[in-house]
């Protein structure tokens, strides 16, 4: 009888996290292919099994198609169903947590965050050409004060980045500047970085899975992990069928740690949304974001915006750490849009959608090994669309033998919060409230 009520409750929460199509989303709306990748029956074996269908686990996947290895690719829901297919499509230099890294690491911290700066955006960017992958890669993008002190920052930030030998590409606006550079007096000056930019990232995760196919990755949809085994024969099960591979790579914000009790209270969950206008008219665009900018400002709890390549304004922000998504997140976003922007305040809002972002606590992407076969890459504190290519080779290198940088970024040490998910989040939540007050202050 136990067993029998066990098993009812088992099968029902497991009924409960069947696969999901894409949220209705400006991306999802405007995505270039609609392939559909069968789910995983019976048993496959390949050399590497990468777990999770965002850009952590589609570039690991394909990192290691092209450097020969046979792979498989399991997703839960859809290819870049999760934040790889939600985000703000903010191609950003650097990585989240560069203070940290240096602190921890000294001298080869900043020459590792130096090299890496921007070796996501060299992936992508060989990607969208090799593969004619068609996802509206644009330059330039901006950090913006919120307000008068943060330009000390920026400036600082700026002079660094001068010593680095980065002049051609970084420049400093001061506030009296800005209304060349943006349509709106919300701001006190800031930087733009025209190596950085922004992109469709929906169109370009499955294009890049669709190059992963192309050269062998056997990639699996609607086929959620629900075990795993390191060790030295690793298996990897679904609900219907199971990989047995030499190794395993958990490839992605995945909040499942599969008993892994290194990876608990590492990252936690939070709540960002996006609002899509309908398309502005060319003279629109030009009174809001001229020069087609991708923009983030200096809050820790920030807003972020840029132009879609068919004109709309994609607004977003205003992160969520309780885990709850508001009710209406129109509501909530639109009247901060129209604060920046008065002059879009007839725009009708077309699209509206949210994600999840992984805060690590240290804030310094988790990329490591749990034991000699199985791997992790996660937690890119908001910064991912560069930072999941570079850990996707920085993985895919150690698997292959090369773990220079591997074994710099297993040396950080991370904090691992000793509390339930749950109360993570609402310590989280109050941390983010403080800032949050902190910003407007
Ligand atoms: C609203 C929003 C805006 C953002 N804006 C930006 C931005 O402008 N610029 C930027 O750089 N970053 C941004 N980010 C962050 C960025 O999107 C992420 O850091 C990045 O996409 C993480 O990729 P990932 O592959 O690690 O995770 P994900 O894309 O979340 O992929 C994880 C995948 O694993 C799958 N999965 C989960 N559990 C299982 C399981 N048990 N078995 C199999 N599969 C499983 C999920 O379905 C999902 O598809 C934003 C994030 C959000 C949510």
């Amino acid at each position: 009888m136990w067993h029998l009520s066990f098993t009812l409750a088992r099968a029902k929460q497991r009924a409960i996290v069947t696969a999901q199509d894409y949220i209705r989303s400006y991306y999802a709306a405007t995505a270039n292919n609609q392939t559909r990748y069968p789910a995983l029956e019976g048993t496959v074996k390949a050399d590497v099994c990468v777990i999770g269908g965002g850009f952590s686990g589609v570039a690991t996947a394909l990192t290691l198609a092209e450097r020969g290895r046979s792979v498989v690719l399991l997703e839960a829901n859809r290819i870049g169903w999760g934040a790889s297919g939600r985000n703000g499509g903010q191609m950003i230099g650097g990585i989240s947590g560069e203070e940290t890294i240096k602190r921890q690491l000294g001298a080869a911290g900043a020459k590792l965050v130096r090299d890496i700066r921007y070796r996501g955006h060299e992936i992508i960017e060989e990607r969208v050409a090799k593969y004619g992958i068609a996802c509206d890669l644009a330059y330039g993008w901006m950090e913006v004060a919120a307000r008068p002190r943060h330009m000390a920052h920026m400036r600082a930030y700026v002079e660094g980045r001068l010593k680095d030998g980065d002049g051609d590409q970084i420049e400093v606006v001061e506030a009296d500047q800005m209304t060349q550079v943006l349509g709106t007096h919300s701001y006190y000056g800031g930087y733009i970085d025209r190596r950085s930019g922004h992109l469709h990232p929906l169109n370009l995760c499955r294009g890049e899975a669709a190059a992963a196919a192309s050269l062998g990755v056997k990639i699996f949809e609607d086929s959620r992990v629900i075990n795993l085994s390191g060790g030295a024969k690793p298996w990897v099960q679904t609900e219907r069928g199971r990989v047995e591979a030499q190794t395993v790579v958990i490839g992605g914000e995945i909040f499942n740690r599969f008993g892994q009790s290194r990876l608990k209270g590492m990252m936690l969950p939070a709540g960002s949304y996006i609002i899509a206008t309908e398309p502005l008219t060319g003279a629109e665009t030009a009174t809001v974001d001229p020069q087609n900018l991708a923009v983030a400002d200096s809050n820790v709890v920030l807003d972020y915006f840029r132009m879609s390549a068919d004109r709309r304004m994609l607004f977003g922000g205003r992160c969520n750490y309780t885990n709850r998504d508001p009710h209406d997140i129109a509501a909530v976003m639109r009247p901060r849009m129209v604060e920046v922007f008065p002059q879009l305040k007839d725009a009708r809002v077309e699209f509206k959608w949210g994600g999840t972002i992984a805060i690590v606590v240290n804030r310094v992407p988790a990329i490591g090994r749990l034991s000699p076969n199985l791997y992790y890459l996660q937690g890119y504190s908001g910064h991912g669309v560069n930072a999941t290519h570079i850990a996707a080779e920085i993985v895919s290198d150690a698997i292959c033998g090369t773990t220079e940088k591997f074994d710099l970024f297993a040396r950080i040490k991370h904090t691992q919060l000793p509390l339930s998910e749950q109360f993570g989040n609402y310590m989280l939540a109050l941390g983010m409230l403080y800032y949050r007050i902190r910003d407007l202050m």
